[in-house]
């Protein structure tokens, strides 16, 4: 059988902190590398007027501030129309306190998480809302799963698609234990409905087959869906179990995550009558 769909990761890639996408499109790393955030957030400075938006904000990181003013600086920008999130996850928002403090009380327009939202006024918007900057639309889109709130922007000038946390520059998706993998698996399929000609995600690189990017997206899902059931099949019941027997070709220190991600199937195939849940144990139902 197949072990894996998506072969690539984004452990150890590194990206330029300022590079110019497109007429339209910058984009300035948060400084904030890891092992789930890559080379760092991608922040994307969009539009040709001297008030462009930003696209998320990275995490706070001091690094940031002069290098986003210094790609403002090289598009004949100085200040910002408005910050447009995608989701209320640390490494998008954290910089949201150093923005305003740089260039003011700056708007920040995103669907609203009622709990998890930093402690501001927000613009509220939502799925198929338009926000207008000059040379530029972005289309937002509800895309739960990875996060409930979590919007990505299609902009028609470019036929891009900012994908914010549903799909990465490499690797996969993480669905935390308050995300929702039947959202996420409906939100992915929606994004096919774009025919974008590129995708901009949250981290690592630009994605220049978004069709055939998605759709390994989804291979890869169903795959998981598949070993887990097989596992479960042969008797196997709890998380590290499966993950032992799932993830052979992937290290230790990383099978935290990976248990992350079996427990999203496992809740979706509760979800879906076909597995059920007695505390940490899981059987076919
Ligand atoms: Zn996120």
């Amino acid at each position: 059988m197949t072990k894996r769909v998506v072969t690539d990761s984004m452990i150890g890639m590194r990206m330029p902190d300022i590079d110019q996408w497109s007429d339209l499109v910058t984009v300035v790393l948060g400084q904030n590398p890891g092992m789930f955030s890559g080379p760092g957030t991608n922040t994307y400075i969009i539009g040709t007027s001297s008030r462009p938006i930003l696209v998320d904000t990275g995490q706070g990181i001091d690094a940031y501030m002069p290098l986003l003013r210094q790609a403002l600086r090289e598009r004949g920008a100085e200040g910002l129309q408005e910050i447009v999130l995608t989701h209320a996850h640390p490494d998008h928002n954290g910089g949201i306190a150093h923005i305003r403090a740089e260039f003011g009380d700056v708007q920040i327009t995103k669907k609203p998480w009622p709990g998890r939202d930093a402690d501001l006024p927000i613009n509220a918007i939502d799925d198929e809302d338009v926000v207008v900057t000059e040379g530029a639309t972005l289309q937002a889109i509800w895309t739960p799963g990875h996060a409930w709130d979590h919007l990505c922007y299609y902009i028609p000038e470019d036929r891009a698609l900012i994908t914010g946390d549903v799909v990465l520059g490499a690797g996969t998706t993480v669905i935390p234990p308050d995300g929702d993998l039947g959202d996420y698996i409906r939100s992915l399929r929606r994004l096919l409905d774009f025919d974008a000609d590129v995708l901009y995600p949250a981290h690592g690189p630009r994605i220049h087959n978004p069709r055939e990017k998605i759709e390994s997206y989804l291979a890869h899902r169903a795959l998981r869906d598949e070993q887990i059931l097989d596992g479960l099949k042969a008797g196997v019941t709890t998380i590290p179990e499966l993950v032992a027997r799932i993830y052979t070709d992937v290290p230790e220190y990383l099978h935290g995550a990976a248990g992350m991600s079996v427990d999203a199937h496992l809740r979706n195939m509760v979800t879906e009558g076909i597995v059920r849940r007695d505390v940490d144990r899981w059987f076919l139902a």
